[in-house]
């Protein structure tokens, strides 16, 4: 009698992830403890790509402690970055800049400058890009390295406020008019083009994976906060990290899961229950 050996290929699975309080700790930024999950993703070749408000420059460090090669999605959904090597998903784009191909959805930083600065005369606020090294040291806790990475902005300004909130929902609404939006973070108002948003960033990395894993593969995405909010809604399985100090974000996907442990602990333990039910070594 012949024995049978079956075969079983794992479905196409895409895993976008936030970084901040999702990936990486929110305290240390070490994502020590969901290695062995991110482990099993790289052996089985299941891209996790970084959905997040961080920069280009701080991406490009971050990825080298990953050993990561996938793409990234920048300034919470304002370019995706793909790096030249993966050929497959940029095949009609040809301008390179440091090793990468930048699609944008959002507006260049000149633009989202020019809206705010008539803006200043009637509202209280300072911005990331008015600071010198000291003062962002100062404001955000970053080592010199990492405030130099996080203020090669392209297409975003981070406030901090100093207004009403009153005051903020007006200025909300005149940027709303002049095609830019608002999003609230833990510390600072990020400003930036009305197009770029982490959930339309997922549906274009969708697009440009469709050579490789076909037109319906399994979106899973990982977030810990509302501005994970259109991400998630994006996705097939939305995985909501726990958040201790935050508002734990509202979402309507066709499969909502709540991890009990808190940053990478929880995306560890609900990744590595995913893999095992979609049959990946
Ligand atoms: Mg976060």
């Amino acid at each position: 009698m012949t024995e049978t050996i079956q075969i079983t290929t794992p479905p196409p699975l895409l895993i976008v992830t936030d970084l901040d309080g999702t990936l990486l700790d929110h305290h240390t930024y070490s994502f020590e403890a969901a290695r062995p999950a991110l482990e099993r993703c790289r052996a089985a070749a299941i891209p996790v790509v970084p959905n997040t408000s961080k920069t280009r420059a701080e991406l490009i460090a971050l990825r080298r402690q990953l050993d990561s090669s996938d793409p990234f999605i920048i300034e919470n959904g304002s370019a995706i970055c793909i790096p030249e090597q993966q050929i497959h998903l940029h095949a009609d784009q040809a301008s390179y800049d440091e090793g990468f191909v930048e699609l944008p959805l959002g507006v260049p930083i000149d633009e989202v400058h020019k809206t705010l600065a008539p803006l200043r005369k009637d509202f209280q606020f300072e911005a990331f890009g008015d600071w010198s090294t000291e003062q962002i040291l100062a404001n955000t806790g970053l080592t010199a390295e990492e405030a130099l990475a996080a203020s090669q902005r392209r297409y975003s300004e981070a406030l901090l406020w100093k207004d009403s909130d009153e005051k903020k929902r007006e200025f909300i609404e005149l940027l709303r008019q002049q095609g830019l939006h608002a999003l609230q973070g833990g510390r600072f108002l990020s400003v930036l083009g009305a197009e770029a948003d982490k959930g339309a960033a997922l549906e274009r990395l969708k697009q440009l994976y469709r050579p490789v894993l076909g037109d319906t593969p399994t979106v899973i995405a990982l977030g810990d906060s509302h501005n994970d909010e259109a991400m998630l809604n994006a996705a097939d399985i939305a995985v909501i990290i726990a958040n201790p100090s935050g508002r734990t974000p509202q979402v309507e996907g066709p499969e909502v899961i709540y991890s009990k442990a808190a940053g990478p602990a929880g995306w560890n333990e609900v990744i590595q229950t995913l893999l095992d039910r979609f049959d990946v070594e």
